[in-house]
Protein backbone atom coordinates (compact mmCIF):
# COMPACT_ATOMS: atom_id res chain seq x y z
CA UNK A 1 0.00 0.00 0.00
CA UNK A 2 1.49 3.61 -0.99
CA UNK A 3 1.43 6.01 2.01
CA UNK A 4 -0.47 9.42 1.94
CA UNK A 5 1.08 11.90 4.52
CA UNK A 6 -1.23 15.08 5.09
CA UNK A 7 0.50 18.20 4.86
CA UNK A 8 -0.50 22.03 5.83
CA UNK A 9 0.69 25.20 4.74
CA UNK A 10 0.66 27.87 6.99
CA UNK A 11 1.47 31.74 8.13
CA UNK A 12 0.07 35.03 7.34
CA UNK A 13 -1.45 36.54 4.32
CA UNK A 14 1.22 37.08 1.19
CA UNK A 15 4.47 34.98 2.41
CA UNK A 16 4.13 33.41 -0.47
CA UNK A 17 2.24 30.16 0.44
CA UNK A 18 0.60 29.12 -2.54
CA UNK A 19 3.34 29.93 -4.75
CA UNK A 20 5.80 27.69 -2.77
CA UNK A 21 3.34 24.80 -3.61
CA UNK A 22 2.93 25.74 -7.07
CA UNK A 23 6.60 25.67 -7.29
CA UNK A 24 6.56 22.25 -5.35
CA UNK A 25 4.02 20.61 -7.25
CA UNK A 26 5.44 21.77 -10.67
CA UNK A 27 8.44 19.79 -10.53
CA UNK A 28 6.30 16.46 -10.34
CA UNK A 29 8.51 14.85 -9.16
CA UNK A 30 11.83 12.79 -9.54
CA UNK A 31 11.08 12.53 -5.98
CA UNK A 32 7.82 10.28 -5.22
CA UNK A 33 10.20 8.59 -2.69
CA UNK A 34 9.98 5.02 -4.89
CA UNK A 35 13.28 5.33 -4.97
CA UNK A 36 14.30 5.31 -1.67
CA UNK A 37 11.41 3.19 0.04
CA UNK A 38 10.28 1.02 -2.83
CA UNK A 39 6.46 2.27 -1.82
CA UNK A 40 5.17 5.65 -3.19
CA UNK A 41 4.74 8.14 -0.60
CA UNK A 42 1.78 10.52 -1.56
CA UNK A 43 1.59 13.95 -0.02
CA UNK A 44 -1.69 15.54 0.45
CA UNK A 45 -0.63 19.07 0.74
CA UNK A 46 -3.26 21.42 1.73
CA UNK A 47 -3.15 25.24 1.32
CA UNK A 48 -5.83 27.70 2.31
CA UNK A 49 -8.13 29.91 0.35
CA UNK A 50 -7.02 33.21 1.58
CA UNK A 51 -8.82 32.63 5.04
CA UNK A 52 -5.78 32.94 6.81
CA UNK A 53 -6.40 36.69 6.35
CA UNK A 54 -9.15 36.98 8.50
CA UNK A 55 -7.07 33.95 11.10
CA UNK A 56 -10.31 32.07 10.37
CA UNK A 57 -8.32 28.41 9.85
CA UNK A 58 -10.33 26.31 11.26
CA UNK A 59 -9.21 22.71 12.95
CA UNK A 60 -10.40 21.36 10.31
CA UNK A 61 -7.82 22.42 8.11
CA UNK A 62 -5.06 20.87 10.42
CA UNK A 63 -6.87 17.36 11.33
CA UNK A 64 -4.71 14.59 10.51
CA UNK A 65 -1.91 16.64 9.21
CA UNK A 66 1.19 15.01 10.06
CA UNK A 67 3.35 17.87 8.97
CA UNK A 68 3.29 21.65 8.53
CA UNK A 69 5.03 24.38 7.20
CA UNK A 70 5.20 27.36 8.67
CA UNK A 71 6.27 30.31 6.16
CA UNK A 72 7.12 33.93 6.61
CA UNK A 73 8.58 36.77 4.65
CA UNK A 74 11.84 37.38 5.32
CA UNK A 75 11.25 40.99 4.10
CA UNK A 76 8.57 41.32 6.55
CA UNK A 77 8.76 41.48 10.55
CA UNK A 78 5.79 41.71 10.74
CA UNK A 79 4.92 37.80 9.38
CA UNK A 80 7.59 36.84 11.52
CA UNK A 81 6.04 38.65 14.28
CA UNK A 82 3.10 36.33 13.88
CA UNK A 83 5.03 32.74 13.78
CA UNK A 84 4.16 31.97 17.35
CA UNK A 85 0.25 32.42 16.82
CA UNK A 86 0.55 30.15 14.01
CA UNK A 87 3.12 28.01 16.43
CA UNK A 88 -0.32 27.93 18.92
CA UNK A 89 -2.80 27.11 16.60
CA UNK A 90 -0.91 24.07 15.54
CA UNK A 91 -0.54 22.71 19.01
CA UNK A 92 -4.21 23.40 19.67
CA UNK A 93 -5.43 21.46 16.73
CA UNK A 94 -2.69 19.33 15.37
CA UNK A 95 -1.22 16.06 15.97
CA UNK A 96 1.51 16.74 18.70
CA UNK A 97 3.86 14.84 16.64
CA UNK A 98 3.27 16.96 14.00
CA UNK A 99 7.22 17.14 12.40
CA UNK A 100 6.96 21.20 11.68
CA UNK A 101 9.40 23.23 9.04
CA UNK A 102 9.80 26.79 9.56
CA UNK A 103 10.17 28.67 5.95
CA UNK A 104 11.63 32.44 5.35
CA UNK A 105 10.50 32.71 2.18
CA UNK A 106 11.69 35.39 -0.38
CA UNK A 107 14.59 34.97 0.39
CA UNK A 108 15.92 36.57 -3.41
CA UNK A 109 14.93 39.60 -1.97
CA UNK A 110 18.25 39.75 0.25
CA UNK A 111 18.36 43.35 -0.40
CA UNK A 112 14.73 43.82 1.46
CA UNK A 113 15.77 41.56 4.17
CA UNK A 114 14.06 42.53 7.55
CA UNK A 115 14.56 39.05 9.65
CA UNK A 116 18.25 37.96 9.59
CA UNK A 117 18.43 34.20 9.26
CA UNK A 118 19.85 34.00 12.54
CA UNK A 119 17.10 34.92 14.02
CA UNK A 120 14.86 32.81 11.56
CA UNK A 121 16.95 29.58 12.96
CA UNK A 122 17.18 30.56 16.92
CA UNK A 123 12.92 30.87 17.17
CA UNK A 124 13.46 27.29 15.09
CA UNK A 125 15.55 25.76 17.27
CA UNK A 126 13.71 27.22 20.19
CA UNK A 127 10.91 25.70 19.46
CA UNK A 128 11.96 22.48 18.24
CA UNK A 129 10.96 22.59 14.11
CA UNK A 130 13.01 22.19 11.41
CA UNK A 131 14.31 25.72 9.96
CA UNK A 132 14.97 26.97 5.68
CA UNK A 133 15.00 30.11 3.97
CA UNK A 134 13.33 29.10 0.82
CA UNK A 135 12.08 31.63 -3.01
CA UNK A 136 9.36 30.57 -4.49
CA UNK A 137 10.74 32.51 -7.07
CA UNK A 138 13.44 31.13 -8.22
CA UNK A 139 13.06 27.42 -6.11
CA UNK A 140 15.83 27.77 -3.78
CA UNK A 141 14.85 24.99 -1.38
CA UNK A 142 11.37 24.70 -2.22
CA UNK A 143 11.66 20.82 -2.93
CA UNK A 144 14.02 20.03 -0.30
CA UNK A 145 11.54 22.51 2.29
CA UNK A 146 8.70 19.85 1.64
CA UNK A 147 10.86 16.39 1.22
CA UNK A 148 12.32 17.36 3.98
CA UNK A 149 9.24 17.50 6.40
CA UNK A 150 7.62 14.43 4.24
CA UNK A 151 10.91 12.28 4.84
CA UNK A 152 10.78 13.09 8.30
CA UNK A 153 7.55 11.92 8.62
CA UNK A 154 8.12 8.70 7.41
CA UNK A 155 11.29 8.18 9.58
CA UNK A 156 9.11 8.63 12.53
CA UNK A 157 7.25 5.42 11.13
CA UNK A 158 3.95 7.05 10.19
P1 LIG B 1 0.04 33.51 0.12
O1 LIG B 1 -1.00 34.52 0.44
O2 LIG B 1 0.88 33.21 1.34
O3 LIG B 1 -0.49 32.27 -0.53
O4 LIG B 1 1.07 34.21 -0.89
P2 LIG B 1 1.18 34.04 -2.48
O5 LIG B 1 1.78 32.72 -2.83
O6 LIG B 1 -0.12 34.36 -3.09
O7 LIG B 1 2.26 35.17 -2.81
C1 LIG B 1 2.04 36.52 -2.44
C2 LIG B 1 2.91 37.42 -3.30
O8 LIG B 1 4.28 37.21 -3.04
C3 LIG B 1 2.72 37.20 -4.81
O9 LIG B 1 2.82 38.45 -5.45
C4 LIG B 1 3.91 36.32 -5.17
O10 LIG B 1 4.28 36.45 -6.50
C5 LIG B 1 4.98 36.84 -4.23
N1 LIG B 1 5.96 35.79 -3.88
C6 LIG B 1 5.68 34.56 -3.40
N2 LIG B 1 6.82 33.88 -3.16
C7 LIG B 1 7.84 34.70 -3.50
C8 LIG B 1 9.27 34.56 -3.47
O11 LIG B 1 9.84 33.54 -3.07
N3 LIG B 1 9.99 35.64 -3.89
C9 LIG B 1 9.42 36.79 -4.32
N4 LIG B 1 10.21 37.77 -4.72
N5 LIG B 1 8.08 36.95 -4.37
C10 LIG B 1 7.30 35.92 -3.96
MG1 LIG C 1 -2.41 31.67 -0.82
Amino acid sequence: MDYVFKMVVIGDSAVGKSQLLARFSKNEFNADGRATVGKLVKAQIWDTAGQERYRAVTSAYYRGALGALIVYDITSAASFEQVPRWLEDLRAYADPGMVVLLAGNKCDLGELRAVPTAVGRELAEREGLLFLETSALDATNVEKAFLTVLEQIFYRGA
